[in-house]
């Protein structure tokens, strides 16, 4: 006989997030194997439990198609590429007390005492970038589609491209810089009208629609997206 506080016990580590919008309870997988649990707000946290285990089999599954999909070796990258700005680098690894980043042209070399060190100082790299690059980007559609924000941050989230509280912080992830540039343009409308519309109704898709008539195959490329992005850029 199982003991049903012993299955409970074996469950995989997860983080639950709280959301105004689900309907249903979700189960996400990231890159790296985490799971996160979208519980909609009207549900009680001690269903969360009982979904994760009646679930173990399937999140077991993914997390495996996950490690396949990026061996830990790629976590030093020897290339650089931005599809969204065009841009592509060539890395090299120094010798360093001070960890840092230089970029010379197309060049970007990383100084380091040691590979984590190193890991670190490129995911820094990519936050400043992501915030040079997206947020006056983000700015630019606001302006263009006259839908205002008050506040915008980038995120390194592995299982989500972007956000819009209620309070009109939009969150962005760095890993867009990752993405082609029409698509980060469609995740900035699709933000930009939960500002008008905080849901996923008819109303909301068809103000989407007005500014991005393509829009189902931009969420698709989002939707599969997740996965092209380079290990050491998902790490935290
Ligand atoms: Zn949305």
């Amino acid at each position: 006989m199982i003991n049903p506080e012993e299955i409970i016990d074996d469950l995989p580590t997860y983080q639950v997030r709280i959301s105004h919008r689900a309907k249903r309870m979700q189960l996400k997988v990231s890159p790296l194997g985490e799971v996160e649990v979208v519980l909609p707000k009207r549900i009680s946290k001690k269903h969360v439990a009982p979904f994760v285990a009646q679930h173990q089999a399937w999140i077991k599954q993914t997390q495996k198609q996950m490690a396949a999909l990026y061996p830990p070796e790629e976590l030093l990258p020897g290339t650089l590429r931005f599809e969204s700005t065009n841009q592509q680098w060539q890395l090299q690894y120094l010798e360093g007390k001070r960890a840092r980043v230089a970029e010379i042209q197309n060049a970007l070399k990383v100084y380091s005492q040691d590979d984590e060190a190193a890991r670190k100082a490129l995911q820094q790299w990519l936050n400043r970038r992501a915030s040079e690059v997206l947020i006056p980007w983000l700015h630019d559609v606001s302006d263009e589609l006259g839908l205002t924000f008050k506040r915008a941050v980038i995120r390194a989230q592995r299982t989500r491209w972007g956000s819009c509280s209620s309070s009109g912080t939009i969150s962005i992830n760095r890993a867009l810089l990752f993405m082609p540039a029409e698509t980060v343009r469609y995740l900035f409308v699709h933000e930009l009208c939960h500002t008008r519309e905080m849901n996923h109704s008819p109303r909301y898709w068809a103000l989407v629609e007005r500014y991005t008539p393509d829009y189902q195959r931009h969420e698709q490329v989002l939707n599969k997206g997740m996965r092209l992005i380079p290990r050491w850029a998902l790490a935290v």
